[in-house]
């Protein structure tokens, strides 16, 4: 599977860095879902959520320094306070969503008159009976069939890529840059996730448990670390395949959709993971996006005149590389 430059030790690697390397993502992951499941276990699962998040957090802080898989993403790129408030915004659209849905009654669709499970048929589809680590896998495996289409279109799609595009134009990729998503962007995947799962009327439990697989993951696809991953890169979405989907080579950017599991981007034929180089460092798009926050907003609302006029002027004063 691998190659033996990826396997073995580099020259300037020294022991530790090479051990670290291998267990830092499987160790991080199963730290996370440990303490969740601890927290599920004590009927605090959002304390648990939220310390695990933290600790992960703090974890990447500090293997982002001690061991970057490449240094030129440490330079500062000024986006810094985009991909922080574009996190935000989209958070609260999120959670706006779901409390609205809430308030107009949306839910109540999905529950049946009978049985104690929700379920839009007004049937028992879910298979509650399993245990629960095989509901939780169950979840996250038909949530990303949609995500995985919502995803591809959001590239095919020139109207979908505008949004997008406001992730893939970073040109680092590190930690903080992991909810980087216009909130258009991220509520289509979102509501597309959510489909299956509330058709088939997943339990509370299960989507609190696919949130926290998902923060997870997402946070640890987009670090700057030097890991290995061997096998994991053929069940689960990891680093080592996310960083060739922001190749600006759209023939490898266009390749690994899956946000959580890769079993999508093996059937329908985009799974990609090179073992003979390494994933370009020199990533973004083929195309103009602006530098603050607010215009990258409105961006993909402009007409195609008004995204001329202001390419034009920004370029003009240099702020930012256009390709
Ligand atoms: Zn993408
Ligand atoms: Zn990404």
């Amino acid at each position: 599977m691998d190659n033996s430059t990826q396997i073995l030790p580099q020259n300037d690697e020294s022991a530790l860095k090479y051990y670290l390397s291998w267990v830092a993502w499987p160790g991080l992951f199963a730290l996370c879902m440990t303490l969740t499941g601890i927290g599920f276990a004590f009927g605090a699962p959002m304390t648990a959520f939220i310390f695990s998040y933290i600790l992960l957090i703090l974890s990447l802080f500090f293997l982002e320094r001690f061991m970057p898989h490449e240094r030129e993403w440490q330079e500062p790129d000024g986006q810094t306070f985009a991909d922080i408030a574009h996190t935000l915004t989209t958070k609260g659209t999120v959670h706006t969503l779901f409390l609205f849905a809430g308030v107009i009654g949306l839910t109540e669709i999905f529950r049946p008159a009978t049985a104690d499970g929700y379920g839009i048929f007004g049937a028992e589809l879910w298979p509650r009976g399993w245990p629960m680590f095989f509901q939780v896998a169950f979840a996250v495996v038909i949530a990303e069939f949609m995500c995985y289409w919502s995803h591809r279109t959001a590239h095919e799609i020139p109207v979908l890529w505008r949004f997008h595009a406001v992730h893939h134009s970073v040109t680092r990729l590190w930690f903080v840059n992991t909810g980087r998503f216009h909130f258009m962007d991220s509520l289509y995947r979102v509501l597309m996730g959510m489909i299956p799962l509330a058709l088939l009327g997943a339990p509370m439990e299960v989507l609190q448990w696919l949130s926290a697989v998902t923060a997870f993951i997402g946070m640890l696809t987009h670090c700057n670390v030097e890991m290995r991953f061997g096998w994991i890169s053929y069940v689960f979405n990891t680093p080592g395949l996310h960083r060739w989907h922001h190749s600006r080579d759209i023939r490898e950017g266009n390749k690994n959709y899956g946000e959580n599991v890769v079993i999508w981007d093996m059937l329908f034929g985009t799974y990609i993971n090179p073992q003979d180089r390494r994933p370009p460092a020199d990533i973004g798009i083929g195309e103009f996006m602006p530098a603050k926050f607010t215009h990258q907003l409105l961006w993909p609302f402009l007409s195609k005149e008004k995204r001329k006029e202001f390419r034009a002027k920004a370029t003009g004063i240099g702020k930012r590389k256009a390709g």
